[in-house]
């Protein structure tokens, strides 16, 4: 029987640490086990979506469907400068694992606490570098049952965006071309890209990251900033006073509360430059 946990918390499984339950959060251990979990929900009409690390979602109580956690999906395997991994690995110590192999190119994924599905499915970037900087293929799973390769073409790559996007694909396994370099050069680089970290972002308090995208050639923090919102607060979803593009937990926020602050921000935003934030984190209701 395939493992499950009902009305887990969301505070177990998302870094915004929200209050709530989930119905039902299933763990298939393999490719059949998905497919197979997959056409009964679709059977029984029921809404579903992958939970990879839970760190760009906000999940409220009253989402009425279940999450799939593809944790089983881990395994790794590295030959030369490629690297063919699951989509439920852990993305910082995949950089760990390709430092110890002399492999670069990931370094800067290194603090982002996502999974490899999660981190390919939003194309997450930092400091100059995204996941389609390195990517050579993944392994996916359609609506209809099937499996296919998408090249880096196909994945249709954009700020924060690919096809997984828009298309109901499941990550099932991701394949990184990387580049030879000596271990300490890459973890050098690691190491001042997580100092990086520390010093802008809000790292001691509950959030899903970035909240905003950046308009072009803007900066969505200052646009908050200078809208005065950093320190406000509804209940315990706060505006970050480090960053003002992160909104923090500071205790006992729900959901609710962490939509209400966003319209705000984006509703004074709006008045004051007539720029319209658009949504980075995803919201599940
Ligand atoms: C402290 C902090 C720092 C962050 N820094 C960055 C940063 O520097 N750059 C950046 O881009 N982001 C950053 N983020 C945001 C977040 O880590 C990324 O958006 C990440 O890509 C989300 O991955 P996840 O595994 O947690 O996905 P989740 O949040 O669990 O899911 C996000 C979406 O991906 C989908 N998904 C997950 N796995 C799969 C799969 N296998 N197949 C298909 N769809 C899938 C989910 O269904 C959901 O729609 C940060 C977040 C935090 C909390």
């Amino acid at each position: 029987m395939m493992k499950k946990v009902n009305n887990a918390k969301i505070k177990q499984y998302t870094t915004y640490k929200l209050e709530g339950e989930i119905k039902t959060i299933y763990f298939p251990e393999n490719i059949l086990e998905l497919k197979e979990l997959i056409n009964k929900l679709k059977s029984n009409n029921t809404r579903y979506k992958i939970l990879g690390n839970g760190s760009n979602l906000i999940i409220s109580s009253s989402y009425d469907g279940v999450l799939i956690k593809l944790s089983k999906f881990d395994k790794l395997d590295i030959v030369n400068n490629i690297v063919r991994v699951g989509s439920g690995y852990n993305l910082s110590k995949l950089a760990l694992k390709c430092a110890e192999n002399n492999l670069s190119g990931l370094e800067f994924t290194f603090g982002i606490p996502a999974t490899v599905g999660g981190a390919i499915y939003q194309n997450a970037g930092a400091y100059g570098f995204d996941m389609a900087s390195v990517f050579k293929e993944a392994l996916v799973l359609d609506e209809f049952g099937d499996i296919f390769t998408l090249s880096k073409d196909e994945m249709e790559f954009g700020y924060r965006d690919s096809i997984l996007k828009h298309k109901d694909y499941i990550c099932l396994e991701v394949t990184f071309e990387l580049k030879m370099c000596l271990y300490d050069e890459i973890m050098l680089k690691m190491k001042n890209n997580f100092n990086l970290r520390k010093e802008k972002q809000p790292l001691d308090y509950p959030s899903a990251g970035s909240v905003f995208r950046n308009p072009l050639n803007l900066s969505a923090g200052r646009l908050i900033e200078e809208a005065s919102l950093k320190g406000y607060k509804v209940g315990d979803a706060m505006v970050s006073l480090k960053h003002a593009n992160f909104i923090v937990n500071l205790g006992c926020a729900n959901a609710e509360n962490v939509i209400k602050l966003i319209k705000i921000i984006q509703d004074k935003v709006k008045d004051e430059t007539g720029i319209l934030l658009e949504l980075e984190q995803e919201i599940l209701k």
